[in-house]
């Protein structure tokens, strides 16, 4: 499974990754801010316990000069009722005293503990009759020499310090001098931000707190005798000293533990804080610092801050890199893909062009074959175009054997009979034999002469015809087979059906016709053959048309009747090239021949030809031939 590319164990392995930097940043930030903090703390108790000692060592010495003031001496061996005399200057002396000094008050104390002079003298809340013989500092002096104390006044309810010194003479202790000091500007030049500072006296008491509401509170509970104690020496002007709420819990390196304590900056709050502790014997019992954790908390903080900014760059870069490594093996897989495409494109474009190569030589094959098809077709065709010819030439070599051979034997038969004329003597018939002879021979003449005219090659160019004149040539070589099948022929030609033709082959059109209609009608009863020449609707056209009576074309063959061998006649008796000829004809004419099966029965064939301009032809004549005629 992966998530935007990146495998699972992956972004798991980030997140312990993470977390275990984070944890392990956070603790070292943690332990460094400490370090720093104790070190800060150290110092700051250094500095603590120099000025403390500088400022008490400063008002150590005080009562001490003053015990041994002649005047001083004096007053206190003087009786009560003559002191009176010497507390103006000693009175004067001490206030002097406490001036230059800048402490809170200086004071003369008689052996029952009374205060009998005092640099306050002249203030209100004097000391002079205070009665100090519970004062442990009093008591301490008057026994050890020297007395120390902390304590709250009684008369002006003002915490201070207070050293006493014994006054002595000759070995007499005669009272104490005592000088009081106020710990104020202690405690205002210890006050920094972000950490606390105490004194602690031999009571566990603070005595002196930059947290003014911890000031003469208990570190640890006090029991009840030494409350009592505490009580008798009116130390704290008689108050009961309250528990500080303080906890120490664990220990920290270099002497300093962790502690609860009252959060200063928010009353009624507890907080967590590091504290730190050194003995000062000459002001008490000892020194302690409370730290703020705060700072070591923001350390932690943008410890966190930074490994999480440094994952999150890391994290982005990675996904980048793998988005990157994606896009990058997304676009080698489309190149491939597109070589792939190209490959295949390529592969199908020889495949094609082999195939169109190798189409291209079939066609060109093909071609050639086709050429060389037409080639032969040409050839077969011309060489059906001569047979054609031939067989028409046979047809007329027929038809023409039986014209000469008519003539012939009827000249034979005349020729016998003259001669027979001539033997009985009788001239006259047998002249008219000769006449009859000869007229046989020259109609032979005639024969012979349309079919020289016959026999000539085509004109290529067109004449002006007169159909009637093609129509008689046509009759007069088919004459024979008219008069012998017994046809009744009608022509019907108008005398300006005149036609752009070449005479001898226009001829051969219509002895191709003519032939064909007397076939259609060979051996059927009351033949009927009609010739029809006249003008066109349109002026410029001719139309003539041959019918006949017979059985019509064959439905099969009329679609290709004018194509090469097209024929319905048994073997040896039709080539089916008549008509093929007889349309190429025509067309050279530029006339266009058609055929068709009237309804009356029968075929007919009609052409339309062009009208030759000018020509008026013969006259108009319509005829009806029959067999015999
Ligand atoms: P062939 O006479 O040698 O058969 P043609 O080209 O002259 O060749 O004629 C082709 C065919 O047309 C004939 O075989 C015949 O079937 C048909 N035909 C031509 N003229 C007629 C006609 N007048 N009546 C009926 N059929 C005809």
């Amino acid at each position: 499974m992966t998530i935007r590319g990146i495998p699972l164990w992956a972004w798991v392995a980030t997140a312990v990754l993470y977390f275990a930097a984070a944890a392990a940043s956070m603790e070292i930030a943690w332990q460094r801010a400490l370090d720093a903090l104790t070190e800060a703390g150290t110092h700051r108790l250094d500095l603590y316990a120099a000025s403390l000692e500088s400022e008490l060592g400063r008002y150590e010495i005080l009562p001490a000069i003053a015990s041994r003031q002649d005047s001083i001496e004096a007053l206190l061996q003087a009786p009560p009722d003559a002191r009176h005399t010497l507390l103006p200057s000693v009175n004067g002396y001490l206030e002097a005293v406490n001036k230059d000094a800048g402490s809170v008050a200086v004071d003369v104390i008689d052996l029952s503990g009374t205060v009998i002079a005092a640099s306050n003298w002249n203030q209100p809340l004097t000391f002079v009759g205070t009665n100090v013989a519970y004062r442990p500092y009093f008591r301490d002096a008057l026994s050890n020499g020297r007395g120390r104390f902390f304590g709250i006044g009684t008369n002006t309810g003002e915490p201070g310090l207070y050293f006493a010194c014994v006054v002595r003479s000759e070995q007499k202790v005669l009272g104490a001098t005592a000088v009081k000091i106020s710990v104020d500007p202690l405690e205002s030049a210890w006050r920094a931000p972000n950490e606390a500072a105490m004194v602690i006296d031999g009571n566990g008491v603070v005595v002196i707190s930059t947290v003014p509401a911890w000031k003469f509170t208990a570190l640890a509970p006090i029991d009840a005798q030494k409350q009592q104690q505490i009580q008798a020496s009116r130390q704290y002007a008689g108050r009961k000293v309250e528990a500080l709420a303080y906890q120490r819990l664990d220990d920290w390196r270099n002497g300093a533990w962790f502690a609860r304590l009252p959060d200063w900056s928010h009353p009624g709050r507890e907080r967590r804080y590091l504290a730190m502790s050194r003995s000062a014997p000459q002001a008490g019992d000892s020194i302690m610092v409370i730290l703020d954790l705060s700072a070591a908390r923001r350390q932690q903080q943008i410890a966190l801050a930074f490994v999480t900014g440094a994952f999150l760059i890391a994290c982005l870069y990675g996904l980048y890199a793998a988005q990157r490594r994606r896009v990058i093996a997304e676009r080698l897989r489309a190149q491939d893909a597109l070589q792939r495409a190209n490959d295949r494109l390529e592969a199908t474009v020889q495949q094609r062009t082999a195939a169109l190569v190798l189409a291209n030589e079939r066609m060109q094959e093909e071609i050639d074959e086709r050429a060389r098809t037409e080639q032969r077709l040409r050839d077969s065709q011309q060489e059906l175009v001569h047979a054609g010819k031939l067989a028409v030439l046979g047809q007329m070599a027929a038809g023409l054997a039986h014209e000469f051979n008519q003539p012939l034997v009827a000249i034979r038969t005349l020729c016998d009979n003259a001669r027979t004329f001539f033997e009985r003597n009788q001239p006259a018939p047998a002249f008219a034999n000769l006449e009859r002879v000869a007229k046989l021979i020259d109609s032979t003449a005639v024969l012979t002469a349309e079919l020289k005219a016959f026999a000539r090659k085509p004109e290529t160019q067109t004449v002006p015809v007169p159909l009637g004149d093609a129509v008689s040539h046509a009759l007069l070589i088919h004459e024979a087979r008219i008069r012998d099948h017994d046809v009744r022929l009608t022509v019907d030609i108008a005398p300006d059906a005149v036609v752009a033709a070449e005479p001898g082959a226009l001829q051969q059109v219509i002895v191709n016709l003519l032939g064909n209609a007397l076939d259609a009608l060979a051996g059927r009863e009351a033949g009927r053959i009609r010739i029809e020449a006249r003008r066109a609707a349109d002026p410029a056209r001719v139309i003539f048309s041959i019918a006949d009576n017979g059985p019509g074309i064959d439905p099969h063959v009329l679609a290709h009747l004018f194509e090469p061998f097209v024929t319905t006649k048994p073997r040896g008796q039709g080539l089916g090239l008549g008509l093929a000829i007889t349309s190429r004809i025509v067309e050279g004419f530029g006339a266009r021949i058609s055929a068709a099966n009237p309804e009356g029965g029968g075929a007919q064939f009609t052409i339309d030809f062009a009208a030759a301009n000018g020509g008026t032809g013969t006259d108009g004549e319509t005829d009806e031939q029959t067999a015999g005629r």
